[in-house]
């Protein structure tokens, strides 16, 4: 079968074609400008491609409900030039083709789900900590909605005493994106996170940060692995300190096999950075087998 996948970001559009496998045959990459440019770039590209069905993970808050009447619209984003724009719809009617929909993070942790480490389980969490942050929380078995999707970047943190930074977050300040995504690095350290590798201060917060959601995540979802990915995770030396903190956060409270091996519990992506497009892939896979 011949699958498009499309992982739709705030700066760049990512096309590409593959298979119900997984595989990846080539791939683009769009800068994101304005729907009335992008979108028909897009279009033409999954045309001459002749995909059979189109999987698109999507920066949101997005409407993932097929029964609500904005199904399939990018809804108030801050992006003004995308905020009430049907992409789905805009895909379909130029495509003729089932489409399959949901968040860029839910579409990540389904690569993970259907290609990757987190196959066979039925409860994982995957989080990106990039330009913002955000979570994928697949359910027994399912990809969570709930009354619109996760949101779970925006979860409130509690600021260490010597933390003078204000948050970047418009809505919330203390957030996790606010304070940890890597815009929030740049503005508080005053230098990108790339170049503050070697600077052990910087990752001992952000890693504190990161564990205080995750605690949060762990108790109320109780997931059996958590798949870390986006630019900031990268910085490898992070893993071992959140596994750190939320040890210590959790303190002896929960005992289970996952627990006691934190080393295989909090982890990296497993698919070179395609988890999203590989996830989006299986978006269209299903779109196909759910809407023929
Ligand atoms: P996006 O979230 O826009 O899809 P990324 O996941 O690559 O893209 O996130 C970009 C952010 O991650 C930027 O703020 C950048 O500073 C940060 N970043 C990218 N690469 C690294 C790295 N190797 N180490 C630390 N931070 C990084
Ligand atoms: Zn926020």
């Amino acid at each position: 079968m011949i699958l498009g996948a499309l992982e739709a970001g705030g700066t760049k559009m990512v096309c590409a074609v593959g298979n119900e496998k997984g595989e990846i045959f080539e791939q683009i990459s769009i800068p994101t400008r304005t729907p009335e440019t992008t979108v028909p770039e897009m279009i033409s590209y999954f045309k001459e491609k002749k995909v059979e069905a189109l999987g698109i993970g999507c920066f949101g808050p997005i409407d993932p409900d097929r029964n609500s009447k904005t199904y399939g619209y990018i809804t108030s984003t801050p992006k003004l030039a995308w905020a009430d724009y049907n992409i789905v719809g805009a895909f379909e009617e130029a495509l003729g083709c089932p489409v399959g929909f949901d968040t860029d993070v839910n579409g990540s942790v389904l690569g993970e789900v259907t290609f990757g480490q987190a196959k066979g389980k039925s409860c994982v969490i995957y989080i990106t900590i990039g330009t913002g942050v955000g979570a994928g929380i697949y359910i027994e078995g399912k990809l969570l909605h709930g009354m619109l999707h996760p949101e779970a970047g925006h979860v409130l943190i509690q600021k260490r005493s010597s933390d003078t930074f204000e948050g970047t977050c418009p809505y919330h300040r203390n957030c996790l994106e606010g304070l940890a995504a890597g815009p929030a690095i740049k503005a508080r350290w005053g230098q990108d996170a790339v170049a503050l590798k070697d600077r052990q201060e910087v990752w001992d917060l952000e890693a504190y940060y990161i564990a205080q959601a995750l605690t949060g995540y762990i108790l109320t979802l109780s997931p059996e692995l958590i798949i870390l990915g986006g630019g900031v995770m990268h910085q490898l030396q992070l893993f071992p300190m959140i596994r750190g903190y939320v040890t210590e956060m959790l303190n002896g409270y929960l005992k289970t096999e996952e627990l006691s091996d934190m080393d295989c519990y909090i982890v990296p992506a497993s698919l070179n950075d395609n988890q999203g497009i590989m996830g989006c892939l299986e978006l269209g896979r299903r779109a196909k087998e759910e809407l023929g």
